[in-house]
């Protein structure tokens, strides 16, 4: 027998507990076939001597926004370690404007006000960008700013006039005029206009966050929340575009990919109107092949903690009139998950704050009594602050957790502070949950944090923040437990674990 690749002499982990480690392995049709014993005799194509490297599998990233990822790669980068605090901010603004044509965007990424001070706000950007439109989104993708002019083409002459929207937020000067930042639900407001995007410009993207998802040794990731351009997505055909950059070569990653709750409707010409909740044809959950398939419906329930817009039981630490908020009611929540749970759909609710992981939680019940289905891998996006009783729920219903690794590093000294010193405890946990019997993938959801998976598996580890301070120390997980969440468990989350 002869297969294409054969590599020799590696400390090969393999993540089987029945047989865990290997110096062969055997590849054959971009399989593996077999390990050490099962290849002797078999000839190979392609001999590779590993010199006693360590092989591990492909890294599998629970939730990590591809098109996002691209796009801040080719957007102005206003990440912490780029723009220090906000003169620094509005100093990269002047300096990208001075390359564009007088009416064209600026268009910028991934500032957090925990590390500029504050957030930016439009009259700074209007000197800084020469009178040109400027969006600036926040490092969580939940909020952003927007200059004066980028105002006038939302159909907002001078920031005046700017409604209100239900689950968002616009900040106000005194006068009623915006000053710069919106959030949540009234980000539809910016969306509606600078969305959807040109086709070309998603598959560049695309090859973009491909190529350094790659570089980073990411096969596999889960595309959490597309087709709704005004939410979450680049355009109202995401799927059209994967599939595109999937033929073209561009897109060189193992992708599952969610769409949005809002592109599911009650499909017609059944005799019940609500027989049917799902995407036209009764497409749903597994559809597709190895390399592109349909993951769970993604549903947004709350905001970011570092945006103090999650929805929480109790105030923020020092503001006591904010509890966050949800962006969809729980009667919301719990009629669309019931009926989409009830048509075969997996459910992934991102619920960070406690009070939206009781909303998920008591939805993903309620569809279980109305409908019992085996095994329907219905999972909690983040799971930012639950107290033990919310994790042994969670585990009793079979509901996976996907909390983040790097969030810890990168945005655990603001979401500390947002919490206060006890409820912190009780933040991004992840010993807990394994202790309690939960599978634990591994998620970056890149670009909020890097998507790098050696970063994500080292916060999981040490969990330091970014100004040294430990952070829960009681959730560290070892090494091989967050080497096994960003393989296997991100597998399990998808159903794929024995594929
Ligand atoms: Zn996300």
């Amino acid at each position: 027998m002869q297969i294409d690749s054969l590599f020799v002499n590696g400390r090969i982990r393999t993540m089987d507990p029945a047989r865990p480690t290997a110096e062969r392995l055997g590849v054959l049709n971009g399989r593996v076939v077999g390990l050490d014993g099962d290849l002797d005799g078999v000839r190979a194509r392609e001999v590779h001597d590993l010199g006693g490297a360590p092989v591990l599998p492909g890294f599998n990233d629970a939730h990590h926004h591809l098109h996002l990822r691209g796009r801040r790669l080719a957007w102005l980068d206003l990440r912490a370690e780029v723009v220090g605090g906000l003169d620094e901010l509005y100093a990269a603004v002047r300096e990208r404007a001075a390359t564009l044509g007088p009416d064209e965007w600026v268009f910028g990424a991934g500032y957090d006000q925990n590390k500029t001070g504050g957030h930016p706000v439009a009259r700074a950007l209007d000197e800084a960008a020469g009178g040109r439109p400027v969006w600036l989104e926040h490092v969580s993708g939940h909020m952003g700013v927007a200059s004066t002019e980028a105002f006038r083409r939302l159909g907002f002459p001078g920031g005046r006039d700017v409604p209100d929207v239900d689950g968002g937020h616009v900040a106000r000067l005194a006068d009623g005029t915006a000053e710069g930042l919106i959030q949540e639900q009234a980000l539809q407001l910016v969306y509606s206009v600078i969305r959807p995007l040109p086709t070309d410009e998603v598959l560049e993207h695309l090859r973009l966050a491909s190529d350094k998802a790659l570089s980073e040794g990411l096969t596999s990731v889960t595309e959490p929340g597309l087709g709704a351009h005004d939410m979450l997505g680049a355009s109202p055909s995401d799927f059209h575009t994967y599939q595109l950059a999937r033929s073209r070569g561009l897109l060189r990653l193992r992708t599952t990919l969610m769409p949005y709750i809002t592109k599911l409707h009650y499909l017609d010409g059944f005799s019940d109107p609500r027989a049917w909740f799902g995407l036209d044809l009764g497409i749903r959950t597994g559809f597709g092949d190895e390399f592109m398939r349909l993951g769970p419906v993604k549903i947004v329930t709350d905001g970011s903690l570092i945006g103090k817009s999650a929805a929480m039981h109790t105030c923020y630490h020092g503001e006591p009139a904010n509890k966050g908020f949800m962006q969809f009611g729980p009667e919301e929540v719990h009629e669309v998950v019931v009926a989409a749970h009830q048509a075969g759909w997996s459910v992934a609710a991102h619920a960070i704050g406690d009070a939206a992981v009781d909303t998920a939680l008591d939805a993903f019940e309620a569809a279980q009594l109305r409908m019992p289905r085996t095994d329907p891998r219905h999972r909690i996006e983040h799971f930012g602050v639950a107290d033990d009783e919310q994790v042994a729920r969670l585990v009793r219903l079979g509901v996976i957790p996907v909390p983040q690794g790097a969030f810890i590093s990168e945005l655990g000294d603001g979401m500390a502070r947002a919490l206060g010193p006890l409820r912190a405890r009780q933040c991004y946990r992840m010993k807990s949950l394994l202790d309690a019997g939960a599978v634990l993938p591994g998620s970056s959801d890149a670009p909020v944090a890097t998507g790098n998976p050696l970063v994500n598996i080292h916060d999981m580890v040490n969990r330091i923040t970014a100004s040294g301070q430990v952070f829960n120390a009681d959730e560290r997980v070892s090494v091989a437990e967050a080497v096994r969440a960003y393989t296997h468990g991100s597998a399990y989350a998808l159903k794929e674990e024995h594929c």
